[in-house]
């Protein structure tokens, strides 16, 4: 099954349980200033959740495009190391405000998944995990679904503070959360990793491929719950993890479409298709991130969302590099990507040359100081180094535009550890050179989003404070 037509087939079943189609909406959340990028089908709906809007339905059921590149669900650190994470995804959901609670939700999900005119999954590959104190879940499983209680996995806060657990599911450090209940797939004993809760759970054996939230309460700025309005339902499934289990294939990258994005990096470095090669990987994933969020509106810059973009775009051209493409390559993926999914997304269609032109123009702006830069790193990692001094991770940054986590990539790659506090000193430095001269300079006379090689005293050093709470996942 394609996965073109798996997205349909989650479509048409919640349909066929009276859920209103709703579209994807942007990777900018349009009414939320607390949230970075939508990192969730549940986005749009915030504020159904919290009962601020009403719509005509009570049922919903999107695909969903998702970023997880910034804030609080971060997975850029995990591309290409993983089996089962991107930046860009899409999310099948299945939403309830205030309509139907716990055991429909369970129930549509198992019947959905393994009922014989849907995916018809077998039932013994899965197993699922409940909020420790969740009894109420647990028997739904365990009762009306009949899954035996040694495959219903408790978790509790295993993230080492109240409500902070696996199966506790929240938007970020504020909004719309719950206690949630996980599907797992098992890949089989041939791949490392143990079930969900054991000690060597992160392997990639049991992959998670649905998580159903109980959505029960509001998180308010100093951590307090307060219950919502009406308990509701928010579901979230990974198109590309569903899709490999459906097409026989571990990996999300051996899917359909991510094979169709290898050959093309494939191509575009020079390289034969290949499955082992995580720099291909890196960049069929970070091309489908860009483009879209070039499609929804984002441009590179040196702050906020555009940062993020100029942060992943730069790692994927870095890959190319390192794959030895020494040229411009990144923006001739484009067409592939639309060919791929330009049908489920018109607008990325639509914004083909727009998306293309962006890219080029921040590669070649890139291309002037990435080699160079290059050279510096190399020189500075020569010979037994085990931790990149933060005066060279510093001069990469301000003087050869490399984002911090793209520097860290590469010492990741060669075992090295980067000193992020000495970082940290420089720019405070920095910072003070620039208050000092500050007199001189009007903040809005600075082109800001002009080249990366530039200083600009007070202006930019607000920003370099938000591009490390990004790179630590301290900002929103
Ligand atoms: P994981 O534990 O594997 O990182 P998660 O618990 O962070 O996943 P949720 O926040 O529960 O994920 O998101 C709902 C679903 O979205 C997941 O069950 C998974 O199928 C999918 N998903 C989450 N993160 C990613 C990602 N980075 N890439 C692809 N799919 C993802
Ligand atoms: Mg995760
Ligand atoms: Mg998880
Ligand atoms: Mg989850």
């Amino acid at each position: 099954m394609k996965s073109a037509e798996i997205r349909q087939k989650f479509l048409q079943f919640f349909e066929s349980k009276q859920h209103q189609v709703v579209a994807s909406s942007p990777l900018v959340p349009g009414n939320d200033p607390t949230l970075m990028f939508t990192v969730a089908g549940m986005v749009q709906f915030k504020d159904c959740f919290l009962g601020h809007e009403k719509r005509s339905y009570t049922r919903a059921v999107t695909s969903q495009r998702c970023l997880r590149a910034g804030g609080k669900h971060n997975d850029l650190e995990n591309v290409g190391y993983t089996a089962r994470h991107h930046t860009f995804f899409e999310m099948l959901g299945n939403f309830s405000f205030g309509d139907y609670f716990k055991r429909d939700a369970i129930t549509y999900a198992w019947e959905f998944l393994t009922g014989s005119q849907w995916l018809a999954l077998p039932k013994e590959k899965l197993l699922v995990t409940v909020y420790a104190s969740d009894d109420e879940a647990f028997d739904i499983w365990n009762k009306e679904v009949g899954i035996p209680v040694d495959r219903i996995i408790r978790i509790g806060d295993n993230k080492g503070a109240p409500y902070a657990s696996d199966n506790f599911w929240t938007m970020g450090d504020t909004g719309p959360c719950g206690p949630c209940t996980e599907i797992f797939y098992d890949h089989g004993p041939s791949i490392a990793g143990g079930p969900p809760g054991s000690p060597d759970e992160d392997g990639d054996r049991f992959i998670e491929i649905w998580n159903n939230v109980f959505m029960q309460f509001n998180r308010d700025e100093s951590g307090t719950l307060h219950p919502l309005p009406k308990p509701s339902v928010d579901t979230g499934m990974g198109l590309e993890r569903l899709s490999a289990v459906l097409q026989h294939v571990h990996s999300n990258y051996e899917i359909d479409l991510f094979v169709a994005l290898l050959k093309a990096a494939a191509r575009e470095t020079g390289l034969p298709y290949s499955q082992s090669e995580p720099s291909l990987k890196v960049i069929a994933d970070h091309i489908r991130a860009c483009a879209f969020l070039i499609t929804d509106g984002v441009l590179p810059s040196n702050e906020g969302r555009g940062y993020v973009l100029r942060r992943i775009i730069r790692r994927a051209v870095r890959h190319g590099y390192k794959l030895g493409q020494h040229g411009l390559f990144f923006h001739k993926l484009v067409p592939d990507l639309v060919r791929e999914m330009g049908d489920a997304y018109p607008e990325l269609k639509e914004a083909e040359a727009r998306v293309m032109a962006a890219l080029k123009a921040e590669e070649e702006q890139f291309a002037k100081t990435l080699e160079n830069g290059m050279q510096v790193l190399e020189e500075a990692l020569a010979g037994e180094v085990r931790t990149l001094p933060g005066q060279v991770v510093f001069k990469l940054y301000d003087t050869y535009g490399f984002p911090i986590d793209m520097t860290a990539d590469i010492c990741r790659e060669r075992n090295v550890e980067v000193d992020l506090d000495g970082f940290e000193r420089e720019m405070e430095a920095q910072r003070e050179r620039g208050r000092a001269g500050s007199s001189f300079k009007v903040a809005g006379q600075v082109d800001y989003d002009g080249e990366a090689t530039c200083f600009e005293g007070y202006v930019k050093s607000s920003a370099d404070a938000r591009v490390l709470a990004l790179y630590k996942g301290t900002e929103p």
